[in-house]
């Protein structure tokens, strides 16, 4: 009995089913590249031919290794999308072909640095009534890979949603002559197109899942238990984080962050010199709290040196959710990670009128 990729959307009787059929494995080694390429072109499993959207291949799964990169696709005739519709962000229903219990997948493999195909496993043979099931929706256009990018580079420049979808429409306008189909790519974005490229954004640069809870993202990011793959996706807000505590029933959340290059700022002009101190409240749409603390340069211009995200305590609104104790915490737990310089420890000379004390 051979193993069922979880991955594949089957439900029990196609299970049953694939026990019995028979599995195929080709492989190939570098100078038959153009004999994988004919094999999988006849399949219409060539990247581009899925990439297109007139397939009936899904993607099923991306296992990313060390050397190799393995896809799983399976036909859309056999994927039993009904048992995963609670999967989130998936409000709108995609099937395109009615659900005929097709049996059809295969796992491709790629080598990393030559891109070359060194296998592919699976199950090949449509069903019949798979090969006679009608389109029953059109098929989803993809976005075209430079819209894609324009996006892309401005959610780096932290624009937002409106700003990328009026800048792509101005782009439809005026340089594709309003024309919103190019050679099977649609142009013109819609506001769903942003949040999947801004979750897609988020976990590809930013390394942060954001389907899962943000507690456990923070817990992920900022928590006590270190791996090398945690230290390498996260190292630099693990450097800047000087103070982290997890919410729970009795406590709230906290986060101090200052980057190195912060700190070098707060020694060169915060030192024997004028801190300040600026909150702001309800900073997303969960109730959060903000501080920031600046100093000023030779041209008195502010640079934050530190940021002090909190929670309000459980009952309390987010105007009144800071006091005395929760900002000297964070100033002396700052203070803390400014060390000392030949031998004295970091001191302001007046910080904006009443928090000096808590220094
Ligand atoms: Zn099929």
């Amino acid at each position: 009995m051979s193993k069922i990729d979880s991955h594949l959307l089957l439900n029990d009787n196609q299970k049953t089913l694939l026990q019995s059929v028979n599995i195929i494995t080709v492989e190939w080694k570098s100078e038959q590249q153009s004999e994988a390429r004919e094999f999988l072109k006849s399949n219409e499993l060539l990247p581009e031919q899925i990439l297109n959207g007139n397939t009936k291949w899904r993607t099923r799964n991306k296992n990313d290794r060390k050397n190799i990169i393995k896809y799983l696709y399976q036909c859309t005739c056999g994927s039993n999308v009904s048992a995963h519709k609670d999967t989130k962000g998936t409000g709108k229903s995609q099937v395109q072909f009615n659900f005929v219990e097709c049996l059809a997948h295969v796992e491709i493999t790629v080598e990393k640095k030559s891109g070359f195909f060194s296998k592919a496993k699976g199950y090949f043979e449509h069903n019949e009534e798979c090969k006679k099931a009608l389109r029953i929706a059109p098929s989803i256009l993809n976005i075209h890979p430079s819209v894609k990018q324009m996006a892309l580079d401005l959610l780096t420049l932290n624009a937002s949603s409106i700003q990328i979808l009026n800048d792509n429409q101005k782009f439809v306008e005026q340089k594709c002559q309003s024309q919103v189909i190019i050679d099977n790519y649609r142009l013109l974005l819609k506001p769903s197109d942003i949040s999947n490229l801004t979750r897609e954004f988020r976990k590809v640069q930013l390394k942060i899942n954001t389907r899962i809870l943000v507690e456990y993202s923070l817990e992920n990011i900022f928590g006590k238990s270190d791996n090398d793959d945690k230290i390498d996706k996260f190292s630099l807000l693990k450097e800047a984080c000087f103070h982290y505590q997890a919410k729970t029933k009795d406590s709230r959340l906290e986060v101090g962050l200052s980057t190195k290059e912060q700190r070098e700022f707060a020694w060169n002009y915060g030192h024997q010199n004028i801190l300040l101190l600026d909150g702001t409240f309800g900073i997303c749409n969960r109730k959060i709290l903000l501080f920031i603390i600046l100093v000023l340069d030779k041209k008195s211009q502010g640079i934050p040196i530190a940021y002090f995200i909190f929670t309000p305590p459980s009952g309390k609104c987010v105007q009144s959710g800071y006091n005395y104790e929760i900002l000297q915490k964070f100033l002396s737990k700052f203070k803390e990670a400014l060390g000392t310089k030949n031998d004295v420890s970091f001191t302001p000379k007046v910080f904006n009128y009443y928090y000096l004390i808590l220094f």
